[in-house]
């Protein structure tokens, strides 16, 4: 057990303190009262954008040379902490320790990356169509980025937002999640000691209402954000009415095909890993396992074998696979949705609504027979919850997989060439997986979905640019 620490939240520089408003348990040992935080009201946010946007002219003077070396000194810190980040991150959300030093690494590639595209913001020159003119595009800082991040990737999602809203010039009012604020408070620390100039990033805690104070502030020209549905939805209405540029990460039901030409003991690893680690606690979580009838059987056999293998408990034990839900509400949630569905006449393989477990921990639970217009195939079930769909074949898997609303991720395992391709085409999902979990995706890569898992300019990779620059064309005729 080691001190509960008491959160600050961070503008302009400087730390600023306020009435405890949330707390946050070891969600694996609830003794163990972790932080104590205070709550955002919209006076607080006001500031924090007012110092966002002084710190927008303050960052262009500094140049790119300066944000390039501001970034790549975090990546560097991030490096250089990994194991106390690691150990903050399975205390505070319940990750196990190698998923998390696998993502403060992660964090800290993102950081380097995007030290690198501060430097390639690359514009373009045109020839005009009027004689001696010129048309030049450039890439500028759309300005103050508000950044809203779940619990779920406490570093690794934080990064992928501030890291190119800074690469490319723009100052950042980040609203971490509750739940997360400790591993966020370190983040900040880092980034606050990493050179850039005050007000670059502030940090806003606090729970739902501190989001929604902080977006309520005036000046505040794009929001990125990452969470639940309803509160996407919500985000994206109010960012509509202000004319304010909106990204969404928003997750997904996402589904694997399985068919009955695949490797089974791939089939199965990637089932196991997309369902059940990490608790299931991924918005690229598999949770619909289409599945030919031909290899079925067999597949639930091995499924149940593999997972029976696994263990579930503190996950700062290096011998645990899968560590706690997150919090209470996220397992009280879990347990009404899976009732839900047992009340509806489904009866997990394993797992299911008698809990066996403590504290936050939840049992890997898989359905079999799950019919095509389950609640399961359109509602996000935020932890080690899955089911099994048995199909006829390739058609009837495709249809399964594409019917619901969300798009994030979808897998297929087969060794068929012609399955391949059908599935790359046909399957409705942001980012597609052959012969890989649904989950698991690298950082310098496009991520994002389709329909309504996301809204807006992708994230990661070469392709962030679009969302955190606003394109400038300039005509020029020299007298
Ligand atoms: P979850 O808690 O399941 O991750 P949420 O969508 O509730 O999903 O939370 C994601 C982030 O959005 C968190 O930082 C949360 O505090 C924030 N949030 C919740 N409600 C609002 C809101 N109305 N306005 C702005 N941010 C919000």
């Amino acid at each position: 057990m080691t001190e509960t620490i008491t959160l600050t939240h961070h503008i302009a520089g400087r730390e600023r303190a306020g009435a405890v408003g949330f707390e946050q348990r070891n969600p694996a040992a609830p003794d163990d009262l972790l932080i104590r935080g205070p709550q955002a009201d919209t006076a607080l946010a006001a500031e924090a954008v007012t110092s966002a946007r002084g710190a927008v002219a303050t960052l262009e003077a500094a140049g790119i040379e300066a944000r390039a070396d501001a970034l790549a000194r975090i990546g560097r810190t991030l490096v250089a902490n990994v194991d106390r980040l690691a150990l903050l991150i399975a205390r505070e959300t319940g990750k196990t320790l190698g998923d998390s030093r696998g993502e403060t690494m992660r964090a800290a590639r993102i950081f380097d990356f995007f030290a690198g595209e501060t430097l390639r913001n690359v514009g373009e020159r045109y020839d005009s169509t009027r004689p001696g003119a010129t048309v030049e595009v450039d890439y500028a800082p759309v300005g103050v980025v508000a950044a809203i991040t779940p619990w779920n990737f406490p570093i690794a999602i934080p990064a992928w937002k501030i890291a190119p809203a800074l690469a490319f010039g723009n100052a950042v009012v980040w609203k971490p999640s509750e739940i997360s604020s400790a591993t966020a408070a370190a983040l900040m620390e880092i980034i606050a000691d990493s050179g850039l100039p005050d007000g670059a990033v502030n940090m806003l805690l606090g729970a739902g209402p501190a989001g929604k104070a902080m977006l309520d502030a005036d000046d505040i020209d794009a929001i990125s954000f990452t969470g639940s549905q309803a509160t996407g939805d919500l985000i994206r209405a109010g960012a509509a009415a202000r004319s304010r540029r909106v990204q969404l990460e928003m997750g997904g039901v996402n589904g694997l095909i399985v068919m009955g030409d695949a490797d089974l003991d791939n089939a199965v690893e990637c089932t196991v890993n997309g369902a059940f680690f990490a608790a299931g606690q991924r918005c690229t979580a598999t949770s619909r396992i289409i599945v030919e009838h031909s290899i079925a059987d067999r597949f639930i056999d091995a499924v149940r074998a593999r997972v029976s293998a696994l263990k579930v408990g503190d996950p700062r034990d290096p011998a645990v696979h899968i560590g706690p839900l997150a919090a209470p509400r996220q397992k009280e949630l879990i347990a009404r949705q899976v009732a839900g569905l047992e009340n509806n006449g489904m009866k997990p393989l394993f797992g299911g609504a008698a809990q066996p477990l403590d504290h936050c921990f939840y049992a890997p639970t898989l359905f079999d027979h799950v019919p095509v217009d389950s609640q399961l195939t359109h509602e996000e079930i935020f932890g080690p919850v899955a089911g099994v769909y048995r199909v006829g074949g390739f058609e009837e898997a495709l249809q399964a997989l594409n019917g619901n609303r969300f798009g994030l991720s979808a897998g297929i395992c087969t060794r068929s060439l012609l399955y391949t391709e059908q599935f790359k085409r046909r399957a409705r999902a942001g980012m597609l997986m052959v012969n890989l979990p649904t989950a698991g995706v690298d950082y310098h890569a496009p991520f994002g979905g389709t329909a309504a898992s996301s809204y807006g300019p992708r994230e990661q990779g070469r392709a962030a640019r679009t969302f955190y620059t606003a394109i400038r064309t300039v005509y020029q005729k020299p007298l």
